[in-house]
């Protein structure tokens, strides 16, 4: 699909190029923040899995909005390189590592945080179980991160994949929250099956101790979540976003030019370091292998 169409799809893509956004994910925690609120009082964040950065930008807007020189610290994290965003600290590392998680605690100086949030997805490989999975790890890799440095009471926002097991995936966040629910913004198609889990009041059970290690690696995972009395739960699902004029799932006229023409508007934020970069490379030297 060409970017062309895309622009045409879809109104929160146009939208976050007219507004500045780098993805159109900020729309995601917007429309959160607008229900829930959960940006009120936060002076400290992780922002996992944030690359190309929409979340750290909104991040970095409302929470230094009053002030650009306040001591409020945003961390964010990916894989991949990040452009620079004011005010907030990028590390480029895997989040279900323990040395990740490491470089993650030092950033805080011994403080702790007041909210994380992960928006992370894996490269979908449209095998559903594998996705749900993949997605599910990256959860509770963002999950054992917070154990580390989110302060009691604070906040956990994760996207998940609405597949057949994630009622484990509750359970799992229940041990630690004493509110975890189910959103899902207006800017998420309702036929995705992603939504996030919004936790809160994080108060960990009496006997646990944090550890990096704790869901590393696959094998520990499965212990850690043998540290549930239940392996199902249920939570309340609810959607936010009404204040948006868009629904995701329809299309809306694009604005043509003198000429009658679409002319869509160039990225907020060309990708630093992309994976295909090297291809492109290869391509363009006349060096790709022939098979
Ligand atoms: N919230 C971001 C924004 O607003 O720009 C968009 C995040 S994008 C949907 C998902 C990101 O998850 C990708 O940038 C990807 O590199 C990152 N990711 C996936 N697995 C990861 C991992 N194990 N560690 C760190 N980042 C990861």
């Amino acid at each position: 699909m060409g970017k062309r169409s895309k622009d045409k799809r879809d109104i929160y893509y146009r939208l976050a190029k007219s507004d500045g956004w780098r993805a159109r994910s900020a729309y995601k925690l917007i429309q959160i923040d607008e229900k829930f609120k959960i940006l009120d009082e936060v002076r400290r964040v992780v922002d996992l899995c944030a690359a190309p950065g929409s979340w750290s930008q909104v991040l970095s807007k409302r929470l230094r909005a009053d002030d650009p020189n306040t001591d409020t610290k945003i961390v964010a994290v990916d894989l991949m390189i990040m452009a620079p965003i004011d005010g907030v600290t990028c590390i480029c590392g895997d989040i279900t590592k323990g040395e990740t998680a490491k470089e993650i605690v030092n950033q805080f100086d011994g403080s702790l945080a007041d909210l994380v949030v992960c928006d992370g997805a894996p490269d979908v490989s449209h095998k559903s179980d594998f996705d749900e999975y993949v997605q599910s790890y990256l959860v509770l890799s963002a999950l054992n991160i917070s154990t580390l440095i989110l302060k009691p009471g604070g906040t956990f926002l994760a996207k998940i994949f609405r597949g057949k097991d994630v009622n484990r995936v509750y359970a799992k966040l229940k041990q630690f929250f004493t509110e975890v629910m189910c959103v899902k913004p207006k800017c998420c198609r309702n036929s995705s099956i992603e939504a996030y889990v919004l936790c809160k009041n994080y108060s960990p059970p009496a006997n646990y101790e944090p550890t990096m290690q704790a869901l590393l690696p696959l094998k520990e995972t499965s212990d850690f979540l043998t540290l549930s009395q239940s392996t199902n739960a249920i939570v309340p699902f609810i959607c936010c976003g009404e204040e948006s004029p868009y629904d995701a799932d329809m299309c809306y006229p694009v604005e043509l030019d003198a000429e009658g023409k679409h002319v869509p508007l160039p990225p907020v934020q060309e990708p630093i370091s992309p994976p295909y970069a090297k291809y492109l490379m290869m391509k363009r030297n006349n060096e790709l292998p022939k098979y």
